[in-house]
């Protein structure tokens, strides 16, 4: 392991920023490139801020700073650790920085130290995972599910799974071994009564998938309707008002506005489709355009159809089932609210109609029913058992979710072949199996392909 060093806060303006090193001579490449303020400073003291001034490699002050020293291993890497705590200015962070490059440290790759935590066994896999998630988190709940994770608790849980998997594993191989003898705990039903407890336990993990899901990466609703019919204008309500707070994440839908509100701790990313019409008369970028808010609208996990109250005003074509593209809308599959919008301007009579039974009259204008539409938006992101909040606060992310899928699979088939009076060899092949899915969730099998996968998301100097 070389030496390896970092900016560890994001780049731009702040009160502080911090350079750190990591991996062996980080004390020596402290010392070199700090000069004390205090007379009576003779060395780093383990874990205690010195102030001082770093130093570029010519010997030159670049600020004045805190400085500090962590021998390892009970460290984040585990290796000796040295920060050095600056004023938060981009040329400072990047000044300091180069000057540990130049007397040999080595720039860190994306999520490195954190990829040494875990392989100096400082964390599991999952925790180390789970840094990533907190640092992302968008929603409140997003961020108890990464504290769980970085706490070890779902690594325990699956760590206490494997270890009955390994003695059931143990109990079969001695029936291969011993095939006359009588084996306590090996009698079918009662292996299989073990068996079936971790698998169990093991499928109450899976449970808050789904809600994981939607509080770490948001719901996607997608804003339909024809134009001027005041899309953006609930868009920017919802946004802006108390119950929708603007989120600052980077957009991921580039052809579409996009905006990222929590929805009362549900995240959100809110995408106006500019327009649904008739690609009849459209030029081809515009039917590019159509085309993908077609696609966007069956990827939804929800759908408000915004209608301008304003045309629909008269109650004859306002009772009418709608036709062309808010057709077309209602037809794409997610559930849809249904927004008419302009309510300022008059109201229909016989509200709501008949195709519509849920539909809100609301006016982006004067924020009337606004809360009503943000509450109701909510309700149907979240109906469904899948969503319910997981009761152990334990939420595994896809790829820890498909090693649990596959560990129960496995277990799912023992369980059959228990059944079928199959030999204790294969009832041997199936714990195997089950073990080695737990061992790809927790990163005991080691494999680079996979840890160059997780760490490669994560942000260079963490
Ligand atoms: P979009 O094309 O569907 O995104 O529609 P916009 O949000 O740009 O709105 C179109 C026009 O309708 C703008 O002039 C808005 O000011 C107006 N508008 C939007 N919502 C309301 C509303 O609730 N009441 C009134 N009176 N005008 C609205």
């Amino acid at each position: 392991m070389s030496l390896i060093a970092a900016i560890a806060t994001p780049a731009g303006q702040g009160g502080i920023g911090i350079v750190r090193a990591s991996g062996p001579g980080a004390l020596e490449l402290l010392r070199k490139s700090f000069r004390p303020r205090s007379a009576g400073f003779s060395d780093f003291q383990p874990w205690r801020l010195h102030r001082g001034a770093a130093l570029d490699s010519a010997g030159e002050p670049l600020d004045d700073v805190l400085a500090v020293y962590m021998p390892g291993p009970k460290t984040y890497t585990g290796e000796d650790v040295v920060e050095i705590h600056c004023h938060g200015g981009g040329l400072v962070t990047r000044e300091i920085l180069r000057a540990l490059l130049e007397r040999g440290a080595r720039q860190a790759g994306r999520g490195e130290f954190t990829r040494r935590a875990f392989l100096n066994g400082r964390m599991d896999l999952s925790q180390a995972e789970a840094v990533a998630e907190l640092i992302a988190a968008p929603s409140r709940e997003a961020l108890k599910y990464g504290l769980n994770n970085l706490e070890g608790l779902l690594g325990r849980k699956v760590e206490s799974a494997r270890e009955k998997l390994d003695h059931l594993r143990a109990l079969a191989c001695v029936g291969l071994d011993f095939p006359d003898d009588e084996v306590e705990g090996l009698e079918a039903e009662e292996f299989a009564d073990k068996a079936r407890e971790v698998r169990e336990d093991l499928g109450s993990l899976l449970k808050g998938r789904a809600r994981a899901r939607a509080m770490r990466e948001g719901s996607l609703v997608v804003l339909a309707g024809r134009v001027n019919a005041g899309k953006s204008s609930i868009m920017n309500a919802l946004a802006g008002s108390e119950r929708a707070l603007v989120t600052d994440m980077p957009g991921t839908t580039r052809d579409f506005l996009e905006t990222h509100i929590d929805l009362d701790g549900l995240p959100v990313r809110l995408v106006d489709t500019a327009g649904l019409r008739s690609d009849e008369r459209a030029d081809p970028v515009e039917k590019l355009g159509i085309a993908k808010s077609r696609q966007l609208l069956k990827e939804a996990d929800a759908i408000v159809l915004v209608l301008d109250g304003a045309l629909c005003g008269n109650d004859a074509g306002f009772a009418k089932m709608p036709e062309g593209p808010e057709a077309e809308a209602l037809a794409a599959g997610p559930p849809t609210l249904v927004v008419w919008n302009k309510s300022d301007l008059g109201k229909p009579a016989n509200f709501p109609p008949k195709w519509a039974p849920d539909a809100i009259l609301a006016s982006a204008a004067t924020g009337e029913k606004l809360d009503l539409l943000a509450a109701r938006l909510r309700e149907i992101l979240l109906a469904g058992d899948a969503l319910a909040a997981p009761e152990h606060g334990l939420a595994p992310n896809e790829r820890q979710a498909m090693a649990l899928e596959e560990a129960c699979r496995e277990l799912d088939m023992l369980l059959v072949e228990i059944g079928q009076n199959m030999t204790y060899d294969c009832w041997a092949a199936r714990l195997d199996a089950a073990s080695a899915a737990l061992d790809d969730l927790l990163g005991l099998a080691g494999h680079e392909e996979l840890l160059d996968r997780i760490f490669s998301r994560f942000c260079i100097g963490k």
